[in-house]
């Protein structure tokens, strides 16, 4: 690792699905050389964070670029892999802007899969997974992860109950009937090992015959998130900030901030 690509701050990091070594050349796609052309005014030299789950970030410069073309040349590797924490979300569909809103906050929030499930009170009927992706992505891009976040294909009520993984735990974050303080529950389970998930119903909030049959999962744990009632966005969020600040990465800090290396050192 070179001192430079350790410690300057690149503005533009881009998530790369192909390997990352140093000299490896990366020509990319029309849309994101159009962007660091046209949009970000970049030109040959200009200095690039790139990265992915596999191998790490990396930086790399522009190579060469023209209308709808750019290559990039890799340096030096500036951090290695590290996954997120393993923390998932479960969520029905809200509509887009919303929607948008949360896939954005939740990748922020250190996600490593986003599980849409279609409830009984769902009342989007559809939904788009690449835009859900792309935002994914970007937010990674922007929030400086090593990873993204597996956006999955949706899945039915049913079928999610009868598919889920019996060893991770499930926060249901439910608006009514008998639920624990979510604090609670997150401070109160010491089993360091196993993988957590949160689930927040739609705007429409869970069926009755929903939240029934969610009180009889082994894993799971009724939260409460407080007396208001809030909006599907804003429970996921609480719940995912909440998870994070008992359970995630207390020592981390951003890389590349204050001198630090990310590690908490
Ligand atoms: N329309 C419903 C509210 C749905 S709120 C009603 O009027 O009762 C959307 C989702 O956010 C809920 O399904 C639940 O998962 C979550 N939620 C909202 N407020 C909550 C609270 N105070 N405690 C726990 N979960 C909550």
């Amino acid at each position: 690792m070179t001192a430079q690509g350790a410690s300057q701050k690149i503005a533009t990091r881009l998530y790369l699905a192909e390997r990352l070594f140093a000299e490896a050349t990366i020509g990319l796609d029309h849309g994101r050389s159009h962007f660091l052309r046209s949009v970000l005014r970049l030109s040959r030299g200009a200095p690039l964070s790139v990265f992915n789950e596999q191998d790490g970030e990396w930086l790399a410069r522009i190579d060469g670029l023209g209308k709808g073309w750019c290559s990039l040349i890799v340096e030096s590797q500036r951090r290695p892999p590290a996954p997120e924490s393993d923390l998932w979300l479960v969520f029905a569909p809200i509509k887009r802007a919303r929607l948008d809103f949360l896939i954005e906050k939740a990748t922020e929030l250190g996600c490593s899969r986003l599980q849409p499930v279609f409830t009984r009170h769902t009342d989007v009927s559809r939904i788009n997974l690449e835009r859900l992706r792309a935002n994914a992505r970007e937010a990674a891009e922007q929030c400086e992860r090593l990873t993204l976040p597996e956006v999955c294909e949706s899945v039915s009520f049913d079928a999610f109950l009868a598919d889920w993984p019996r060893e991770r735990r499930l926060l249901i974050c439910a608006e009514s009937g008998p639920a624990t303080a979510i604090a609670e529950v997150v401070a109160g389970d010491d089993d360091l090992s196993c993988g957590w998930a949160v689930m927040c119903g739609p705007e429409g909030g869970y069926a009755e015959s929903e939240l029934d049959a969610l009180r009889q999962l082994p894993f799971a744990r009724m939260v409460s998130l407080g007396p208001r009632i809030l909006r599907a966005d804003t429970a996921a969020l609480m719940a995912l900030g909440c998870w994070q600040a008992w359970r995630g990465e207390r020592q981390g800090r951003p890389f590349g901030r204050t001198g630090n290396s990310g590690s908490g050192a």
